[in-house]
């Protein structure tokens, strides 16, 4: 059975429209990107878009593939300070020459939409109610539209970035699943995710995982992205699995889509997160 990501964001996506009309203030998103990496300038568009749709300002800092670092933190410290800003995304990656931790943890965590500050971090290490990364929360979202079960199950993740594989894990083990992360250095990788009654690959290498690498009934989470001869496709070899697993999220329409409306939904988080404390003053 697929997993639609598309449908369950449509539906997440006018939810949040209604929402966000029903609130008197204008909630602002502010977007940093460095450069003019051809993919982050998609995600921002898409990012841009999305935020249209729900009738979220969108305030952009289009900076040159140069601008010193200071710069990029005076922009920062702004949008801190500045109460009609709710939420704050600087896009990956940046550039060399600028040091992407210490710029991230400028952000003021109530404004982390992202979720990537060393505080929300470790907020959701400790789970401790953290702004979680968009595409792990959409991930869990889908599993819980589809009633997937996750406690007791092996899952395993492959791919440990701070954006996706890290708080994946982390999330599935809140759930009480049995959680593995497999990397570029396990050993057997195969003898691993053939194990995986759950199994989610976040790598950004075409076809990766291939039939004979997962379990019969396995649910399988495509998180990849890549682009082949104009096409976008996953990390799973779709064609060669669909058919002996028990649900898999097809690449686009799967996570994708899931990514973009947790974003939205962490905006509007961050929102209420800054009135609660405003209002309590
Ligand atoms: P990343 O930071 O590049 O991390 C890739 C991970 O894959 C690393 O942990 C790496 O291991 C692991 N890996 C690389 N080669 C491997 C191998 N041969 N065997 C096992 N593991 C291997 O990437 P990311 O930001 O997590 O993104 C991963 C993919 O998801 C990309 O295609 C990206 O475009 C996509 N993505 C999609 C969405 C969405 O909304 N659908 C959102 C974010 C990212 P090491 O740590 O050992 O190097």
């Amino acid at each position: 059975m697929i997993l639609d990501g598309k449908k369950l964001a449509e539906t997440i996506t006018k939810n949040i429209a209604d929402e966000v009309s029903q609130i008197k203030e204008k909630i602002t998103l502010a977007l940093i990107l460095v450069g003019k990496n051809p993919a982050s300038q998609v995600y921002v568009h898409n990012k841009q878009k999305a935020c249209a749709e729900v009738g979220i300002n969108f305030e952009a800092y289009f900076l040159d593939e140069n601008i010193p670092q200071k710069e990029v933190a005076d922009i920062i410290e702004k949008c801190n300070a500045n109460p009609d800003v709710h939420g704050i995304l600087v896009q990956m990656p940046l550039p060399s020459h600028i040091d992407a931790d210490a710029i991230i943890n400028l952000i003021d965590p109530i404004k982390d939409v992202d979720g990537l500050t060393t505080i929300n971090q470790g907020k959701l290490f400790t789970n401790q109610n953290p702004i979680v990364p968009a595409t792990p929360k959409g991930v869990m979202t889908l599993l819980q539209r589809y009633f997937i079960d996750i406690a007791g199950k092996n899952a395993v993740v492959v791919g440990r970035s701070k954006l996706v594989g890290k708080p994946l894990a982390m999330l599935l083990l809140d759930k009480n699943a049995t959680v593995t992360m497999a990397h570029s250095k396990t050993s057997n990788l195969k003898e691993v995710t053939k194990r995986a009654d759950l199994l989610f690959v976040a790598v950004g290498s075409p076809k990766f995982i291939t039939a004979d690498m997962v379990k019969k009934d396995a649910v399988v989470v495509d998180v990849g992205i890549n682009k082949v001869e104009g096409k976008l496709i996953g990390d799973v070899d779709f064609e060669g699995v669909k058919d002996f697993v028990s649900y898999i999220t097809p690449v686009p329409k799967g996570v994708g889509p899931m990514t973009i409306a947790s974003l939205l939904e962490n905006i509007v988080d961050c929102y209420h997160r800054q009135k609660a404390i405003k209002d309590a003053n």
